[in-house]
Parts: structure tokens; sequence; C-alpha cells
């Protein structure tokens, strides 16, 4: 790294990612460019000499740009928002500029200390139970995603069973969820060998607001030790995907600690709420769980990656993850003294992710962020409220917290026909490039969801949002 480059190169790197922001809005949020158009743009292959960063650039905005969907656009509605901010930026920057690799403690104390540190403060922001602190025999960690997390604790919960009742009986262990918990679960499942027909996805519907049941949980846990079964694992949910549906965590984590089934909380989206003391009730129960999980990349103004596990077992998850080669011993982890996050998760080497976290944290502070998700939620309130006084349009389930569900109401109960302009509806919205909102299917209605978490998002661009959707919706009814 030759330092003057950097600063004259950074420098005009920074200018240009500000220039991006300030014009961010010019962009179609969605973007419009059809799938291969790059390669009929760039070479076939690597130059042999090197090119000027003036180049490079020009290629960044005559090139990438257009095939860039602008997720910090403030007219960005789709999915789940995935926040950046100056203080994530930041922290970024700095970590990649120190360029370390913290698989071990010895390779950077700092970044194996840091996490430990940055976890326990959010844990206490989330006033989640202290066996989840790394001063117990819990602790949290930074994974890449949501999946990575179920998917570390659905392998500790694994061996344990395994340990517990024989190496040979991989076959009988059953997995629990909702039909509405993310696909990242089977993912997990597939990849921990579960056999298939050993998941059960429960039933959901609009009666609980597609909460999963705890009775239907229980129904099939003991129908499953009947057959001979062993339950080892539940993933319930605080904010659903598809509709941010909330799963009773008191009542599930009674039936699953009975059964010493490892129940494992997914809050990738709505966990960052829960610091809210007015939000924190949807964690209420959170005591009974063996590991939660929550995306701050998500809502929490910390740039991808960044998804924070707590689990309160450390043990579980490193006798199944770690490993001793000689070329990695070394006196602090040889002695016990240290965490070593290799030994929590899929891959060896692992990025400084806590500066960014960190720099999140202190650059804004608790209050700042609280407040900045009780403004999305404010904003969300608005979108419910004009979607809801539209005679052409209803809210499908009941906002919690910054997402609506909605769409166009069946004329002559008509559903199959109201599917069919609900489609249209989100395909004409988002290939007008003024916004980008998503969909999903609930009780086989096609449902379109509005989330708002945009760090830029103003109620000027949730105002502009409806009246696209609006004004297309009356386009498409009235042809
Ligand atoms: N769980 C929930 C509730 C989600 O909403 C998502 C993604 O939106 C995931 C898991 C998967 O997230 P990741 O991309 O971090 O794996």
């Amino acid at each position: 790294m030759d330092s003057e480059q950097l600063r004259e190169y950074g420098h005009r790197m920074v200018d240009f990612i500000a220039d991006y922001y300030k014009t961010i809005e010019d962009f179609p949020v969605l973007s419009q460019v059809q799938p291969g158009y790059l390669h009929k743009l760039l070479p076939d292959s690597a130059p042999d000499h090197p090119e000027t960063l003036d180049q490079v650039l020009d290629d960044v905005r005559s090139k990438i740009l257009p095939g860039v969907t602008h997720w910090q656009s403030p007219s960005f509605f789709a999915y789940y928002p995935s926040n950046s901010s100056v203080a994530g930026f930041l922290g970024e920057m700095l970590s990649a500029g120190l360029g370390i690799v913290g698989f071990s403690w010895v390779t950077s104390p700092a970044a194996t200390e840091l996490e430990m540190i940055v976890l326990d403060w959010l844990a206490k922001l989330l006033n989640l139970p202290k066996e989840f602190m790394s001063k117990e025999n819990g602790g949290g960690v930074i994974q890449g995603s949501a999946s990575e997390a179920v998917l570390v604790v659905l392998l500790a919960a694994r061996d344990k069973a395994l340990r517990s009742v024989g190496k040979n009986t991989l076959e009988k262990l059953v997995v629990y969820s909702s039909d509405q918990t993310h696909s990242a679960l089977q993912k997990a499942c597939q990849i921990a060998g579960i056999h298939p027909e050993n998941c059960r996805m429960l039933e959901t519907d609009a009666s609980t607001n597609y909460a999963l049941r705890p009775e239907l949980f229980q129904e099939a846990v003991s129908r499953d030790l009947e057959a001979g079964l062993i339950p080892f694992f539940l993933c319930a949910n605080v904010g659903t995907t598809s509709s941010t549906a909330v799963d009773p965590l008191a009542a599930l984590g009674k039936i699953a600690n009975s059964n010493e089934i490892w129940f494992h909380v997914d809050a990738a989206y709505a966990g960052s709420a829960c610091i809210c003391p007015e939000y924190r009730q949807y964690i209420d129960g959170v005591e009974t769980a063996d590991s939660f999980n929550m995306n701050a990349h998500k809502w929490f103004l910390t740039n991808f990656d960044c998804s924070l596990l707590w689990v309160k077992d450390q043990d579980s998850l490193t006798e199944a993850l770690s490993t001793n080669p000689e070329f990695l011993k070394n006196k602090a982890s040889q002695a016990n003294l240290v965490v070593d996050y290799k030994d929590w998760q899929i891959p060896l080497g692992r990025r400084f992710r806590s500066l960014k976290l960190w720099m999140v944290l202190r650059l804004y502070g608790a209050e700042t962020l609280k407040n900045y998700i009780r403004n999305h939620i404010k904003l969300a309130i608005v979108f419910e409220q004009l979607v809801s006084q539209h005679p052409n349009f209803e809210i499908v389930t009941p906002r919690i917290f910054s997402l609506v569900c909605f769409r166009i109401v069946p004329a002559n109960n008509d559903e199959k026909k109201c599917n069919n302009q609900n489609r249209k509806l989100l395909e004409a919205v988002n290939s007008s490039g003024k916004l980008f909102i998503s969909h999903t299917a609930l009780s086989g209605k096609i449902v379109l969801r509005c989330a708002i978490g945009a760090p830029l998002t103003e109620e000027k661009h949730v105002k502009e949002a409806w009246k696209v959707i609006k004004d297309e919706a009356s386009f498409l009814l009235h042809k």
C-alpha cells in the first residue's frame, strides 16, 4: 500500500461516493438493464498494463451504475432495506485500511476483544438475559448473514443432540419452525444433513397474523416423540420476512426447554426495533432461547455485512466448529485464555467488522438510534393510513414495525384476477424507476410490501411512492 497514492485516490473515491449520494435520486431505483448487459460493455480479458483511476471511474459511471439497484435510495422500499451510514462507512474504511484477518485472538487481539465488547453493549441495549453476555458462558459473534447464524447454531444443536443420543441417529433429528420462516433455515438443514422429511414447517394463517401457534408446535413434538424421532431444534421469528409476524417466544420457549430442543430466535430485521423500550415486548420470552440473531446491516445504520448472533452456551458452538491445526497453535489459545472466533463460524478468515458497529454506536449513540427506528415506524404509519383510506386498496396484515403489507382489493371476490392485478401493479411501479417495492404471498394472496427503513427516506418520499402506486393502479383498473 503506497500511502501517498492512498491519500490521493482515497480522497477522490470519497468525493466520488459523496457525489453519488448527492445525486442518488436521479437514478432509477431498480436497475433497468437486461441480463448480460455488462458482457457487451467490458473487454473479454483483464488489462495487461495499469489503467488510470479516471478511466475506471468513468466506467463506473457509464457501465456499472446503470446496473446498480440503488439500495440506499430514499425510494427503496423492497425486501428489507440494508442500511449504510457515514459511521458504518468509516468503520468499513478503517477495517479495509487495517487489512487484518482476525481469526484467532492472537492475529489481532483488538478485533476479538472489540467484537466481544460491542456485542455485550448491544445485548445490554436489547436487554438480553445476562447468559448471552461474554462474562457468562455465552457471548456474541458477528456473522456475515442471518443464514450463517442459523446454520452455525443448527450445527451446534445437531452435534449436541448427537452427543447425547448417539452419532448414528442423524436421520431421526427433527427441526421445527413456522411456514413463514426464512428459507435460510431450509438451506441450513440441507447443509447440516437433516432429513428433508424431518423439517416441520408448521402451518400459519391470518388468524394469528402468521405467527406460529404453540399448540401446533407441542402437537408436532408429541407426534414425533411417539414415532421415535428426536426433536432438537426450533427456529422462531420476531419479524418474518413476508409480513413481520412475531412468534410468541415465551410459550414456544417453554415447550422447547422442557423437551431439550435448541431454541433459536431469528429477529434479523425487527431485532433493531427492540432497543426501543416500547418495542422490547416483542422479544419477551427471549430468556428461554439458546440463541438470538439480528442483522445490524438491515436497520441499524451499519453497512452490510454485520449479522449479530448471541448464544448462551459458547461451548456448544465451539464443540461443533473448532479445529486446532499445528499451524494455528499459539500460547493464548493453547492456554484457553481467549476467544478464537474462527471456532464460532464457518470460514477461518474474518474481517474486523466490529469497528463499523462500534463507530455506529459511538458516533450516533443509543438515543439517536432509537429515534431513527421510531421515525421509520412513523413513516410506515403515514403510508399505512394513505393505503387504508383508498377504496381500491387494503392492508393485508396489521403493521407492527415499518413494513406495510397491502394490495389492490379483489373485485367480486375474484382472487385470481386480483393476484394478476397486483403482479401487474408491482411490475408497473418498479419499471417506472421512481421507487422499488417487492412482494410476497400470504394464504395464496399476492401481497405488495412497502418496507420503510432506508436512511435517507423522508415523508415526502413515502407520499411520492404512494402517489405512483395509486396512479399506476388507477390506470390498470380503468384500462
Ligand atoms: N431471516 C429474516 C427474518 C430475514 O428477513 C432475512 C432476510 O431478509 C434472513 C433471515 C436472511 O438474511 P441474510 O441475508 O442475512 O442471510
